[in-house]
Protein backbone atom coordinates (compact mmCIF):
# COMPACT_ATOMS: atom_id res chain seq x y z
CA UNK A 1 0.00 0.00 0.00
CA UNK A 2 1.72 3.52 -1.42
CA UNK A 3 2.33 6.23 1.26
CA UNK A 4 -1.16 8.62 -0.55
CA UNK A 5 -3.89 5.54 1.08
CA UNK A 6 -5.68 8.27 2.41
CA UNK A 7 -8.54 6.06 3.34
CA UNK A 8 -8.44 2.77 3.79
CA UNK A 9 -11.83 2.50 5.58
CA UNK A 10 -13.87 -0.39 3.05
CA UNK A 11 -13.85 -3.51 5.30
CA UNK A 12 -10.61 -4.05 5.86
CA UNK A 13 -10.76 -6.50 8.64
CA UNK A 14 -8.25 -5.41 10.97
CA UNK A 15 -7.26 -8.64 12.87
CA UNK A 16 -4.88 -11.00 12.02
CA UNK A 17 -3.48 -13.79 13.17
CA UNK A 18 0.29 -14.03 13.61
CA UNK A 19 2.35 -17.33 13.66
CA UNK A 20 5.16 -15.64 15.66
CA UNK A 21 6.54 -15.56 19.24
CA UNK A 22 3.43 -15.13 21.28
CA UNK A 23 2.65 -17.42 23.99
CA UNK A 24 -0.15 -19.99 22.80
CA UNK A 25 -3.38 -19.05 25.01
CA UNK A 26 -5.28 -22.34 26.07
CA UNK A 27 -8.73 -21.74 26.09
CA UNK A 28 -10.54 -24.22 28.54
CA UNK A 29 -13.86 -25.65 27.45
CA UNK A 30 -15.99 -25.58 30.05
CA UNK A 31 -19.04 -27.25 31.23
CA UNK A 32 -21.09 -23.75 31.15
CA UNK A 33 -20.53 -24.08 27.14
CA UNK A 34 -22.14 -27.33 26.83
CA UNK A 35 -25.55 -26.10 25.97
CA UNK A 36 -23.53 -23.36 23.02
CA UNK A 37 -22.20 -26.65 21.74
CA UNK A 38 -25.23 -28.55 21.22
CA UNK A 39 -26.82 -25.42 19.88
CA UNK A 40 -24.29 -25.81 16.68
CA UNK A 41 -26.35 -28.42 15.48
CA UNK A 42 -28.55 -25.87 14.44
CA UNK A 43 -26.42 -25.01 11.90
CA UNK A 44 -25.45 -28.05 9.74
CA UNK A 45 -24.66 -27.55 6.86
CA UNK A 46 -27.30 -28.64 4.47
CA UNK A 47 -29.83 -27.51 1.60
CA UNK A 48 -33.65 -28.61 3.40
CA UNK A 49 -36.19 -28.57 0.22
CA UNK A 50 -39.81 -28.15 1.47
CA UNK A 51 -43.10 -29.02 -0.48
CA UNK A 52 -45.30 -26.39 0.43
CA UNK A 53 -48.66 -25.20 -1.29
CA UNK A 54 -47.53 -23.24 -3.93
CA UNK A 55 -44.10 -25.22 -4.81
CA UNK A 56 -40.66 -25.97 -3.87
CA UNK A 57 -38.73 -24.00 -1.42
CA UNK A 58 -35.04 -24.52 -0.96
CA UNK A 59 -33.58 -23.24 2.68
CA UNK A 60 -29.44 -23.01 2.92
CA UNK A 61 -28.33 -23.26 6.41
CA UNK A 62 -24.91 -23.63 7.87
CA UNK A 63 -23.02 -21.50 4.95
CA UNK A 64 -21.43 -18.40 6.79
CA UNK A 65 -24.00 -16.99 9.00
CA UNK A 66 -27.02 -16.16 7.14
CA UNK A 67 -29.44 -18.68 5.33
CA UNK A 68 -29.99 -17.86 2.25
CA UNK A 69 -33.88 -19.40 0.73
CA UNK A 70 -34.33 -20.25 -2.90
CA UNK A 71 -37.53 -20.10 -3.85
CA UNK A 72 -38.57 -21.89 -7.28
CA UNK A 73 -41.02 -20.29 -9.97
CA UNK A 74 -42.28 -21.46 -13.66
CA UNK A 75 -38.73 -20.76 -15.67
CA UNK A 76 -37.31 -19.09 -12.77
CA UNK A 77 -36.34 -18.75 -9.21
CA UNK A 78 -35.84 -15.81 -6.86
CA UNK A 79 -33.13 -15.74 -3.65
CA UNK A 80 -34.00 -14.31 -0.25
CA UNK A 81 -30.69 -12.87 1.18
CA UNK A 82 -27.46 -14.28 -0.22
CA UNK A 83 -25.88 -15.02 2.54
CA UNK A 84 -22.61 -13.18 4.10
CA UNK A 85 -20.26 -13.52 1.22
CA UNK A 86 -19.19 -13.97 -2.40
CA UNK A 87 -17.81 -17.15 -1.52
CA UNK A 88 -20.92 -18.96 0.38
CA UNK A 89 -23.16 -17.59 -2.48
CA UNK A 90 -21.14 -19.83 -4.59
CA UNK A 91 -21.38 -23.05 -2.70
CA UNK A 92 -24.78 -22.85 -1.80
CA UNK A 93 -26.09 -22.11 -5.50
CA UNK A 94 -24.20 -24.53 -6.84
CA UNK A 95 -26.25 -27.26 -4.41
CA UNK A 96 -29.45 -24.76 -5.32
CA UNK A 97 -28.93 -25.05 -8.92
CA UNK A 98 -28.70 -29.14 -8.43
CA UNK A 99 -32.49 -28.97 -6.98
CA UNK A 100 -32.80 -26.76 -9.93
CA UNK A 101 -31.47 -24.46 -12.66
CA UNK A 102 -33.42 -22.23 -13.89
CA UNK A 103 -32.17 -18.26 -13.88
CA UNK A 104 -32.76 -16.31 -10.47
CA UNK A 105 -35.32 -13.66 -12.29
CA UNK A 106 -35.02 -11.77 -8.49
CA UNK A 107 -32.84 -11.29 -5.25
CA UNK A 108 -34.90 -9.99 -2.05
CA UNK A 109 -32.92 -8.72 0.55
CA UNK A 110 -34.88 -8.68 4.42
CA UNK A 111 -32.61 -6.19 5.70
CA UNK A 112 -29.44 -4.45 5.11
CA UNK A 113 -26.87 -6.15 7.13
CA UNK A 114 -23.95 -7.58 5.29
CA UNK A 115 -24.97 -11.41 6.18
CA UNK A 116 -27.92 -10.88 4.06
CA UNK A 117 -26.63 -8.89 1.10
CA UNK A 118 -23.26 -9.34 0.73
CA UNK A 119 -23.50 -12.43 -1.51
CA UNK A 120 -25.59 -11.09 -4.25
CA UNK A 121 -22.60 -9.66 -7.14
CA UNK A 122 -22.51 -13.66 -7.33
CA UNK A 123 -25.61 -13.88 -8.78
CA UNK A 124 -25.66 -10.80 -10.92
CA UNK A 125 -22.39 -12.03 -12.31
CA UNK A 126 -23.58 -15.33 -13.25
CA UNK A 127 -26.27 -14.57 -15.82
CA UNK A 128 -26.70 -12.57 -18.84
CA UNK A 129 -30.27 -11.39 -17.70
CA UNK A 130 -29.55 -9.30 -14.50
CA UNK A 131 -32.03 -10.45 -11.92
CA UNK A 132 -33.99 -7.49 -10.08
CA UNK A 133 -33.08 -6.74 -7.04
CA UNK A 134 -35.31 -5.58 -4.06
CA UNK A 135 -35.42 -4.05 -0.65
CA UNK A 136 -37.14 -1.56 1.47
CA UNK A 137 -36.41 1.70 0.66
CA UNK A 138 -33.80 2.82 3.83
CA UNK A 139 -31.49 -0.61 2.99
CA UNK A 140 -29.30 1.19 0.40
CA UNK A 141 -28.94 4.06 3.42
CA UNK A 142 -28.05 1.75 6.27
CA UNK A 143 -25.44 -0.27 4.07
CA UNK A 144 -23.77 3.26 2.85
CA UNK A 145 -23.72 4.27 6.38
CA UNK A 146 -21.98 1.03 7.84
CA UNK A 147 -19.48 0.93 4.62
CA UNK A 148 -18.81 4.45 5.05
CA UNK A 149 -18.42 6.59 8.18
CA UNK A 150 -18.63 3.86 10.44
CA UNK A 151 -16.92 1.17 8.98
CA UNK A 152 -13.55 0.98 11.21
CA UNK A 153 -15.29 0.66 14.76
CA UNK A 154 -18.25 -1.40 13.65
CA UNK A 155 -15.59 -3.78 11.63
CA UNK A 156 -13.31 -3.72 14.95
CA UNK A 157 -16.14 -4.41 17.13
CA UNK A 158 -17.66 -7.16 14.65
CA UNK A 159 -14.32 -8.94 14.31
CA UNK A 160 -14.37 -9.46 18.54
CA UNK A 161 -17.79 -10.03 18.43
CA UNK A 162 -17.99 -12.64 15.81
CA UNK A 163 -14.56 -13.96 17.00
CA UNK A 164 -13.64 -14.12 13.29
CA UNK A 165 -9.90 -13.69 14.27
CA UNK A 166 -9.90 -16.67 16.92
CA UNK A 167 -8.17 -19.55 16.18
CA UNK A 168 -10.80 -21.98 14.78
CA UNK A 169 -10.68 -24.58 17.38
CA UNK A 170 -11.95 -21.64 19.79
CA UNK A 171 -15.20 -20.33 17.87
CA UNK A 172 -18.29 -22.81 19.01
CA UNK A 173 -20.50 -20.65 16.68
CA UNK A 174 -22.11 -17.30 16.48
CA UNK A 175 -25.29 -17.47 17.38
CA UNK A 176 -27.01 -17.39 15.18
CA UNK A 177 -24.85 -18.71 12.86
CA UNK A 178 -21.67 -21.17 12.22
CA UNK A 179 -19.01 -18.44 11.67
CA UNK A 180 -19.11 -15.57 10.03
CA UNK A 181 -17.67 -15.50 6.05
CA UNK A 182 -17.37 -12.02 4.91
CA UNK A 183 -13.25 -11.84 4.49
CA UNK A 184 -13.36 -15.05 2.79
CA UNK A 185 -14.20 -13.05 -1.19
CA UNK A 186 -14.56 -9.30 -2.29
CA UNK A 187 -17.94 -7.65 -0.64
CA UNK A 188 -20.65 -8.24 -3.06
CA UNK A 189 -23.62 -5.94 -1.99
CA UNK A 190 -25.23 -4.86 -5.81
CA UNK A 191 -27.83 -1.86 -4.47
CA UNK A 192 -31.55 -2.38 -4.97
CA UNK A 193 -32.90 -1.19 -8.17
CA UNK A 194 -36.44 -1.81 -6.67
CA UNK A 195 -37.53 -0.64 -3.82
CA UNK A 196 -40.83 0.37 -1.45
CA UNK A 197 -42.08 1.83 1.90
CA UNK A 198 -44.76 0.52 3.34
CA UNK A 199 -45.76 -2.83 1.16
CA UNK A 200 -45.26 -4.07 -2.34
CA UNK A 201 -46.85 -7.20 -4.34
CA UNK A 202 -44.86 -8.54 -7.09
CA UNK A 203 -45.54 -11.22 -9.22
CA UNK A 204 -42.44 -13.10 -10.32
CA UNK A 205 -41.92 -16.19 -12.97
CA UNK A 206 -45.29 -16.58 -11.51
CA UNK A 207 -45.08 -16.72 -7.78
CA UNK A 208 -47.51 -14.52 -5.57
CA UNK A 209 -45.18 -11.92 -3.70
CA UNK A 210 -46.23 -9.83 -0.93
CA UNK A 211 -43.59 -7.97 0.73
CA UNK A 212 -43.77 -5.75 4.35
CA UNK A 213 -41.65 -3.30 5.89
CA UNK A 214 -41.33 -4.79 9.56
CA UNK A 215 -39.16 -2.69 11.55
CA UNK A 216 -37.40 -4.86 14.47
CA UNK A 217 -33.58 -6.13 14.60
CA UNK A 218 -33.10 -3.49 11.72
CA UNK A 219 -34.92 -0.23 10.86
CA UNK A 220 -35.10 -0.82 6.94
CA UNK A 221 -36.63 -4.64 7.83
CA UNK A 222 -38.81 -6.29 6.23
CA UNK A 223 -41.05 -9.70 5.70
CA UNK A 224 -41.94 -11.78 2.55
CA UNK A 225 -45.32 -13.41 2.32
CA UNK A 226 -45.90 -15.65 -0.24
CA UNK A 227 -49.82 -16.50 -0.04
CA UNK A 228 -49.65 -19.78 -2.37
CA UNK A 229 -46.97 -21.03 -0.37
CA UNK A 230 -48.43 -20.19 2.88
CA UNK A 231 -44.99 -19.31 3.72
CA UNK A 232 -43.52 -16.11 5.59
CA UNK A 233 -39.88 -15.21 5.83
CA UNK A 234 -39.46 -13.31 8.20
CA UNK A 235 -35.58 -11.95 7.89
CA UNK A 236 -34.02 -11.55 11.67
CA UNK A 237 -37.16 -10.84 13.30
CA UNK A 238 -37.21 -13.93 14.57
CA UNK A 239 -34.34 -16.87 15.08
CA UNK A 240 -34.02 -19.33 17.39
CA UNK A 241 -32.01 -17.26 20.59
CA UNK A 242 -32.98 -14.53 22.32
CA UNK A 243 -33.27 -11.50 19.94
CA UNK A 244 -30.79 -8.80 19.62
CA UNK A 245 -32.75 -6.07 21.03
CA UNK A 246 -29.19 -4.38 21.15
CA UNK A 247 -26.07 -5.74 19.28
CA UNK A 248 -22.64 -5.22 21.30
CA UNK A 249 -20.62 -4.58 17.79
CA UNK A 250 -22.80 -1.33 18.30
CA UNK A 251 -26.05 0.44 16.61
CA UNK A 252 -28.23 2.90 17.48
CA UNK A 253 -31.22 2.09 18.95
CA UNK A 254 -33.55 -0.72 17.38
CA UNK A 255 -37.16 -0.09 17.39
CA UNK A 256 -38.20 -2.63 20.16
CA UNK A 257 -42.27 -1.28 19.93
CA UNK A 258 -41.91 -1.89 16.19
CA UNK A 259 -40.27 -5.07 16.62
CA UNK A 260 -43.19 -6.23 18.54
CA UNK A 261 -45.86 -5.27 15.96
CA UNK A 262 -44.34 -6.51 13.16
CA UNK A 263 -44.45 -9.61 14.70
CA UNK A 264 -47.93 -9.27 15.64
CA UNK A 265 -48.42 -8.35 11.65
CA UNK A 266 -46.89 -11.72 10.26
CA UNK A 267 -49.27 -13.31 13.00
CA UNK A 268 -51.73 -12.22 11.42
CA UNK A 269 -51.18 -14.35 8.03
CA UNK A 270 -51.29 -17.59 10.21
CA UNK A 271 -48.12 -19.05 8.15
CA UNK A 272 -48.02 -22.90 8.09
CA UNK A 273 -44.13 -22.28 6.64
CA UNK A 274 -41.74 -20.09 8.50
CA UNK A 275 -38.18 -19.49 7.04
CA UNK A 276 -36.34 -17.18 9.30
CA UNK A 277 -32.86 -15.95 7.98
CA UNK A 278 -30.77 -17.64 10.91
CA UNK A 279 -31.50 -20.87 12.68
CA UNK A 280 -34.40 -23.40 11.16
CA UNK A 281 -37.83 -23.60 9.47
CA UNK A 282 -40.57 -23.79 11.84
CA UNK A 283 -43.23 -26.29 10.23
CA UNK A 284 -47.07 -26.11 11.23
CA UNK A 285 -49.30 -23.05 11.82
CA UNK A 286 -49.67 -24.10 15.44
CA UNK A 287 -45.60 -24.10 16.54
CA UNK A 288 -45.43 -21.13 14.19
CA UNK A 289 -48.43 -18.94 16.28
CA UNK A 290 -46.49 -20.24 19.49
CA UNK A 291 -42.98 -19.51 18.86
CA UNK A 292 -44.27 -15.84 17.34
CA UNK A 293 -46.11 -15.68 20.90
CA UNK A 294 -43.50 -16.20 22.85
CA UNK A 295 -41.24 -14.30 21.10
CA UNK A 296 -43.22 -11.18 21.07
CA UNK A 297 -44.50 -11.50 24.65
CA UNK A 298 -40.62 -11.48 25.14
CA UNK A 299 -39.94 -8.20 23.75
CA UNK A 300 -42.67 -6.90 25.48
CA UNK A 301 -42.25 -7.80 28.66
CA UNK A 302 -38.64 -6.41 28.53
CA UNK A 303 -39.96 -3.44 26.76
CA UNK A 304 -42.80 -2.70 29.24
CA UNK A 305 -41.02 -3.71 32.71
CA UNK A 306 -38.08 -1.52 31.67
CA UNK A 307 -40.49 1.76 30.87
CA UNK A 308 -42.22 0.98 34.54
CA UNK A 309 -38.73 0.87 36.29
CA UNK A 310 -37.59 3.86 34.37
CA UNK A 311 -40.81 5.65 35.00
CA UNK A 312 -39.94 5.34 38.80
CA UNK A 313 -36.96 6.84 38.59
CA UNK A 314 -34.18 3.94 38.77
CA UNK A 315 -31.14 4.14 37.10
CA UNK A 316 -30.38 1.45 33.91
CA UNK A 317 -27.96 -0.52 36.12
CA UNK A 318 -30.40 -0.46 38.59
CA UNK A 319 -33.30 -2.13 36.27
CA UNK A 320 -30.79 -4.33 34.81
CA UNK A 321 -30.72 -6.27 38.27
CA UNK A 322 -34.23 -6.13 38.86
CA UNK A 323 -35.91 -8.07 35.32
CA UNK A 324 -35.84 -11.95 33.91
CA UNK A 325 -37.82 -13.63 31.84
CA UNK A 326 -41.38 -14.54 33.00
CA UNK A 327 -41.00 -18.62 34.45
CA UNK A 328 -43.29 -19.36 32.06
CA UNK A 329 -41.92 -18.65 29.14
CA UNK A 330 -37.77 -18.15 30.24
CA UNK A 331 -36.83 -21.66 29.14
CA UNK A 332 -38.48 -21.29 25.67
CA UNK A 333 -35.73 -22.29 23.36
CA UNK A 334 -36.38 -19.19 21.15
CA UNK A 335 -35.37 -17.20 24.68
CA UNK A 336 -32.05 -18.45 25.31
CA UNK A 337 -29.33 -15.85 25.60
CA UNK A 338 -27.27 -17.33 22.59
CA UNK A 339 -27.33 -13.86 20.64
CA UNK A 340 -29.01 -11.18 22.87
CA UNK A 341 -29.12 -10.71 26.46
CA UNK A 342 -32.22 -9.36 28.73
CA UNK A 343 -29.33 -7.26 30.14
CA UNK A 344 -28.01 -5.65 27.13
CA UNK A 345 -31.52 -5.14 25.98
CA UNK A 346 -32.79 -2.98 29.30
CA UNK A 347 -29.76 -0.88 28.94
CA UNK A 348 -30.47 -0.17 25.20
CA UNK A 349 -33.83 0.41 25.41
CA UNK A 350 -33.54 2.91 28.50
CA UNK A 351 -30.81 4.50 26.23
CA UNK A 352 -33.50 4.75 23.23
CA UNK A 353 -35.90 6.17 25.06
CA UNK A 354 -33.86 8.89 27.38
CA UNK A 355 -30.24 8.55 25.97
CA UNK A 356 -27.34 8.24 27.82
CA UNK A 357 -27.60 10.15 31.14
CA UNK A 358 -29.06 8.00 33.86
CA UNK A 359 -30.52 10.94 35.56
CA UNK A 360 -28.09 10.59 38.69
CA UNK A 361 -26.48 13.66 39.13
CA UNK A 362 -23.18 12.13 40.22
CA UNK A 363 -23.21 10.78 36.50
CA UNK A 364 -23.70 13.75 34.40
CA UNK A 365 -20.59 15.04 34.48
CA UNK A 366 -17.91 12.59 36.10
CA UNK A 367 -14.72 12.69 37.47
CA UNK A 368 -12.28 11.22 33.82
CA UNK A 369 -11.58 7.52 34.06
CA UNK A 370 -7.97 8.62 34.78
CA UNK A 371 -8.91 10.67 37.63
CA UNK A 372 -11.40 8.59 39.31
CA UNK A 373 -8.26 6.01 39.29
CA UNK A 374 -5.70 8.32 41.12
CA UNK A 375 -8.21 8.72 43.93
CA UNK A 376 -8.71 5.12 43.80
CA UNK A 377 -5.78 4.35 44.24
CA UNK A 378 -5.00 6.27 46.94
CA UNK A 379 -8.15 4.94 48.40
CA UNK A 380 -6.24 1.62 48.13
CA UNK A 381 -2.70 3.12 49.37
CA UNK A 382 -1.03 3.73 45.73
CA UNK A 383 -0.68 1.42 42.94
CA UNK A 384 1.36 -1.21 44.34
CA UNK A 385 -1.55 -2.05 46.80
CA UNK A 386 -4.17 -1.77 43.82
CA UNK A 387 -2.45 -4.55 41.74
CA UNK A 388 -2.54 -7.01 45.02
CA UNK A 389 -6.25 -6.48 45.27
CA UNK A 390 -6.39 -7.29 41.55
CA UNK A 391 -4.23 -10.50 42.00
CA UNK A 392 -6.45 -11.68 44.93
CA UNK A 393 -9.62 -10.96 42.84
CA UNK A 394 -8.05 -13.51 40.23
CA UNK A 395 -7.22 -16.17 42.89
CA UNK A 396 -10.46 -15.95 44.06
CA UNK A 397 -11.70 -15.86 40.42
CA UNK A 398 -13.82 -12.85 41.02
CA UNK A 399 -13.42 -11.74 37.26
CA UNK A 400 -15.27 -9.14 36.61
CA UNK A 401 -14.06 -7.03 39.92
CA UNK A 402 -10.19 -8.15 38.38
CA UNK A 403 -11.04 -6.27 35.00
CA UNK A 404 -12.54 -3.13 36.56
CA UNK A 405 -9.46 -3.22 39.47
CA UNK A 406 -6.90 -3.74 35.72
CA UNK A 407 -9.04 -1.03 34.27
CA UNK A 408 -8.25 1.58 36.98
CA UNK A 409 -4.43 0.29 36.74
CA UNK A 410 -4.56 1.26 32.74
CA UNK A 411 -5.79 4.47 33.46
CA UNK A 412 -3.00 5.19 36.06
CA UNK A 413 -0.19 4.19 32.84
CA UNK A 414 0.33 1.01 35.31
CA UNK A 415 0.25 -1.51 32.64
CA UNK A 416 3.04 -3.57 33.75
CA UNK A 417 3.11 -7.15 32.68
CA UNK A 418 2.05 -8.59 35.55
CA UNK A 419 -1.23 -6.40 35.13
CA UNK A 420 -1.68 -7.68 31.37
CA UNK A 421 -1.43 -11.10 32.49
CA UNK A 422 -4.11 -10.49 34.98
CA UNK A 423 -6.45 -9.00 32.92
CA UNK A 424 -5.89 -11.79 29.89
CA UNK A 425 -6.34 -14.32 32.86
CA UNK A 426 -9.72 -12.69 34.29
CA UNK A 427 -10.95 -12.10 30.08
CA UNK A 428 -10.31 -15.92 29.51
CA UNK A 429 -11.95 -16.93 32.94
CA UNK A 430 -15.23 -15.27 32.14
CA UNK A 431 -15.20 -15.83 27.96
CA UNK A 432 -14.95 -19.19 28.49
CA UNK A 433 -17.28 -19.41 30.73
CA UNK A 434 -20.12 -17.14 29.19
CA UNK A 435 -23.02 -19.16 27.10
CA UNK A 436 -23.57 -16.17 24.91
CA UNK A 437 -21.39 -15.89 22.13
CA UNK A 438 -21.36 -12.63 21.61
CA UNK A 439 -19.55 -12.04 24.96
CA UNK A 440 -17.41 -15.36 24.65
CA UNK A 441 -16.31 -14.09 21.40
CA UNK A 442 -15.66 -10.53 22.02
CA UNK A 443 -13.61 -11.48 26.09
CA UNK A 444 -11.60 -14.19 23.73
CA UNK A 445 -10.36 -11.75 20.71
CA UNK A 446 -9.70 -9.09 23.46
CA UNK A 447 -7.31 -11.57 25.77
CA UNK A 448 -5.45 -12.59 22.53
CA UNK A 449 -5.48 -9.09 21.12
CA UNK A 450 -3.78 -8.19 24.26
CA UNK A 451 -1.92 -11.30 24.24
CA UNK A 452 -0.29 -10.05 20.91
CA UNK A 453 -1.53 -13.46 19.34
CA UNK A 454 -3.80 -11.53 17.13
CA UNK A 455 -2.38 -8.61 15.14
CA UNK A 456 -4.57 -5.08 14.34
CA UNK A 457 -2.70 -4.93 11.51
CA UNK A 458 -4.94 -5.11 7.66
CA UNK A 459 -5.75 -8.60 6.27
CA UNK A 460 -7.42 -8.68 3.64
CA UNK A 461 -8.65 -5.45 1.68
CA UNK A 462 -12.15 -6.95 0.19
CA UNK A 463 -13.29 -3.15 -1.78
CA UNK A 464 -13.28 -4.55 -5.92
CA UNK A 465 -14.33 -2.26 -8.46
CA UNK A 466 -17.65 -3.51 -8.57
CA UNK A 467 -18.08 -2.55 -5.07
CA UNK A 468 -16.98 0.96 -5.48
CA UNK A 469 -19.45 1.07 -8.41
CA UNK A 470 -22.11 0.38 -5.76
CA UNK A 471 -20.79 2.93 -3.08
CA UNK A 472 -21.76 6.55 -4.11
CA UNK A 473 -19.65 9.30 -4.12
CA UNK A 474 -21.62 11.00 -1.30
CA UNK A 475 -20.89 8.27 1.09
CA UNK A 476 -17.24 8.34 -0.04
CA UNK A 477 -17.02 12.23 0.71
CA UNK A 478 -19.19 12.00 4.05
CA UNK A 479 -16.63 9.66 5.55
CA UNK A 480 -13.81 12.19 4.15
CA UNK A 481 -15.10 15.08 6.52
CA UNK A 482 -15.51 12.33 9.29
CA UNK A 483 -11.54 11.63 8.14
CA UNK A 484 -10.55 15.17 8.75
CA UNK A 485 -7.67 15.54 11.53
CA UNK A 486 -8.06 19.42 12.62
CA UNK A 487 -4.44 19.32 13.90
CA UNK A 488 -3.59 19.36 9.87
CA UNK A 489 -5.27 22.36 10.24
CA UNK A 490 -3.71 25.57 8.42
CA UNK A 491 -5.54 27.57 5.79
CA UNK A 492 -9.18 28.75 6.66
CA UNK A 493 -11.47 28.82 3.65
CA UNK A 494 -8.89 26.44 1.57
CA UNK A 495 -11.38 24.99 -1.37
CA UNK A 496 -10.79 21.89 -3.12
CA UNK A 497 -13.04 21.26 -6.20
CA UNK A 498 -14.51 18.18 -8.31
CA UNK A 499 -15.87 17.70 -11.40
CA UNK A 500 -16.60 14.20 -12.23
CA UNK A 501 -17.13 13.05 -15.94
CA UNK A 502 -20.83 12.01 -14.82
CA UNK A 503 -21.45 16.00 -14.93
CA UNK A 504 -21.68 15.63 -10.81
CA UNK A 505 -19.59 18.24 -8.62
CA UNK A 506 -18.53 18.20 -4.97
CA UNK A 507 -16.48 20.53 -3.02
CA UNK A 508 -14.53 20.47 0.10
CA UNK A 509 -13.61 23.49 2.09
CA UNK A 510 -11.91 23.94 4.95
CA UNK A 511 -12.57 26.34 7.67
CA UNK A 512 -12.88 26.52 11.60
CA UNK A 513 -10.98 23.04 11.66
CA UNK A 514 -13.92 21.37 9.69
CA UNK A 515 -14.14 20.08 5.82
CA UNK A 516 -17.42 21.44 4.66
CA UNK A 517 -18.73 18.80 1.65
CA UNK A 518 -21.00 20.81 -0.41
CA UNK A 519 -22.51 20.05 -3.87
CA UNK A 520 -22.68 23.53 -4.83
CA UNK A 521 -21.91 24.78 -8.28
CA UNK A 522 -18.08 25.43 -7.77
CA UNK A 523 -16.71 28.88 -7.50
CA UNK A 524 -13.80 30.59 -5.59
CA UNK A 525 -11.66 27.27 -5.90
CA UNK A 526 -8.07 27.01 -4.91
CA UNK A 527 -7.80 23.81 -6.84
CA UNK A 528 -10.08 22.45 -9.27
CA UNK A 529 -10.09 18.52 -10.34
CA UNK A 530 -11.75 16.80 -13.44
CA UNK A 531 -11.92 13.01 -13.38
CA UNK A 532 -14.44 10.03 -13.36
CA UNK A 533 -15.94 8.97 -10.25
CA UNK A 534 -14.61 5.87 -9.69
CA UNK A 535 -10.64 6.77 -10.75
CA UNK A 536 -11.62 9.43 -7.54
CA UNK A 537 -13.21 6.36 -5.27
CA UNK A 538 -10.04 4.07 -5.75
CA UNK A 539 -7.74 6.65 -4.72
CA UNK A 540 -9.80 7.54 -1.55
CA UNK A 541 -9.79 3.68 -0.97
CA UNK A 542 -6.41 3.32 -1.82
CA UNK A 543 -6.44 1.11 -5.14
CA UNK A 544 -4.83 3.62 -6.73
CA UNK A 545 -2.15 6.64 -6.10
CA UNK A 546 -3.23 9.91 -6.99
CA UNK A 547 0.46 10.68 -8.56
CA UNK A 548 0.07 8.04 -11.00
CA UNK A 549 -3.42 9.14 -12.08
CA UNK A 550 -2.22 12.58 -12.50
CA UNK A 551 1.33 11.39 -14.19
CA UNK A 552 -0.87 9.36 -16.86
CA UNK A 553 -3.21 12.52 -17.55
CA UNK A 554 -6.49 10.63 -15.72
CA UNK A 555 -6.99 13.30 -13.32
CA UNK A 556 -6.61 16.76 -14.65
CA UNK A 557 -5.43 19.51 -11.87
CA UNK A 558 -5.87 23.35 -12.09
CA UNK A 559 -3.39 24.72 -9.81
CA UNK A 560 -0.74 23.25 -7.54
CA UNK A 561 -0.32 19.14 -7.78
CA UNK A 562 1.98 19.76 -4.67
CA UNK A 563 -0.95 21.20 -2.97
CA UNK A 564 -3.47 18.98 -3.76
CA UNK A 565 -1.53 16.16 -2.66
CA UNK A 566 -0.88 17.63 0.82
CA UNK A 567 -4.74 18.59 1.25
CA UNK A 568 -5.43 14.85 0.72
CA UNK A 569 -2.49 13.94 3.48
CA UNK A 570 -4.75 15.86 5.91
CA UNK A 571 -7.41 13.27 5.55
CA UNK A 572 -5.11 10.25 6.38
ZN1 LIG B 1 -28.68 -11.53 10.03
Amino acid sequence: MHKYLILSFLLIFVFACSDSKQTIIDIPITSDVEDLIEHSKEFDQQVLTFDTPGGKVHFAIGFGIANSIMVEGDEGNIIIDTSDSVFEAEKIYTLFRKKNSNPIKAIIYTHNHGDHTFGASYYVNLQNEKPQIIAHEDTDYYVQRIMGILNPIITSRSTKMFGTALPEKDLINVGIGPSLSVSKSPTGYIKPNLTFKDNLNLNIAGIEIELFHAPGETNDQIFVWLPEHKSLMPGDNIYKTFPNLYTIRGTTHRDVKGWIDSIDHMKSFSPSFLFPSHTKPIIGVDKIQSALNTYRDAIQFIHDQTIRLMNQGLYPDEIVEMISLPKHIADSPYLYEFYGTVRWSVKSIFNGYLGWFSGNPSELDPLSRKEKAIRISRLAGGNDKLLDQLKVAVENNDMQWALELSDHLIALDYFIDEVKDLRIDALIYEGSRSSNPNKRNYFLSSALELNGSILDTPLTDRTSEELLQNISIDTLFDVLSSRYNPINHTDDNFKVCFNFSSSKSKSITLRNQVAVVSDDIVQNCNIKILTEELEFKKILVGISNPVSLIASGSMGVDGSTTEFLQFLAKFR
